[in-house]
């Protein structure tokens, strides 16, 4: 079976999670001459046009001195060529004009971009987007200040400590072991056919919450669940963990649930090849590669190609 790629994995940066708690260590990489910084925005991250079209990020002694704040600088680690890298928002370098910066729109350019780049700015862009929901403690109300360098925020009032949260996601492809498989249409993403997914709820395993959310969603039942693999989405910070199900009953009538889903169908293993390989005569759209959902429906179709269903 061939190795699949999965977008925002793989990261080789290493966060240095012991040697930050001394900020000598941390102050000292950021005044290396060797140091960048990701500029994150909402929609996407910026590069400066001046430091040429090959970089994806920003010579961080450029920006430092028009940064509105430097404990809004986040220390991402140091990359395997000891690079130290760093994040922040758009906005605390707004001393430097729209006009120099070009974007980077991680969803459009992701495949041009190496594995491990890839990786660190799904990183980066998680982790800011994080800090900016999470200023304020969530236990009294007043602010919370940046502590090793963006590895945790803590309240200056109550001293609650805050950790970059991330949001596990149960990705489902529900197959009948016998060559098809279960695509829903969401409400919200209309173009295309996917696997069906929803946030895993407090007091749940992943296998609890996949059986739940196929059995809302679609009204069938599944039995078994096995765990493929997982990708972190930078969008803003979702872990989706991709899971093959098998429905118990074939022939039971797919219900969907208006309010999440316009349409659930069966289909069939060569039209979902289709669908993967772009044919034109494909009546069904499925994500493109950026996305697990796509990851979990061509390893399915390379394990029933190999002359196997998938181990469930
Ligand atoms: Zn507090």
């Amino acid at each position: 079976m061939k190795a699949l790629r999965i977008p925002f994995a793989g990261a080789t940066l290493n966060r240095r999670e012991v040697e930050r708690r001394d900020a000598s260590f941390v102050q000292q990489l950021i005044t290396s001459d060797m140091a960048r910084l990701l500029v994150v925005s909402d929609l996407a991250l910026h590069r400066l046009k001046s430091d040429g079209d090959t970089s994806v990020d920003v010579p961080l002694r450029v920006a430092l001195h028009t940064c509105r704040d430097i404990a809004d600088i986040y220390f991402l680690g140091t990359e395997t060529n000891s690079v130290p890298y760093f994040a922040t928002h758009r906005s605390n370098v707004s001393a430097i004009p729209d006009e120099e910066f070009s974007d980077i729109d991680l969803r459009q350019q992701y495949a041009t971009l190496a594995d491990a780049t890839l990786a660190r700015l799904a990183i980066g862009r998680s982790l800011v987007t994080w800090h900016n929901t999470a200023r304020f403690c969530g236990s009294c109300g007043q602010s919370a200040r940046v502590v090793e360098f963006g590895a945790a925020r803590k309240c200056t009032s109550c001293g609650t400590s805050n950790y970059p949260r991330v949001n596990p996601v149960a990705l489902t492809l529900v197959l009948d072991g016998c060559g098809s498989c279960l695509l829903a249409q969401h409400v919200q993403r209309p173009k295309f056919f996917t696997c069906v997914a929803g946030f895993i709820s407090q007091g749940e395993t992943l296998e609890e919450a996949a059986r739940r959310e196929v059995e809302e969603e679609t009204g069938l039942k599944v039995g078994n669940v096995s765990y493929v693999f997982s990708q972190p989405w930078p969008f803003p910070g979702q872990l989706m963990l991709g899971c093959f199900a098998t429905v118990v009953d074939r022939n039971a009538p797919v219900k969907v649930d208006t309010h999440e889903l316009l349409a659930a169908k069966w289909f069939t293993r060569d039209e979902v090849i289709g669908a993967l390989a772009r044919s034109r005569d494909s009546p069904l759209r499925v994500p493109d590669s950026i996305a697990l959902a796509n990851r979990l429906l061509s390893h399915w179709i390379d394990a029933i190609t190999d002359g196997k269903q998938p181990k469930l």
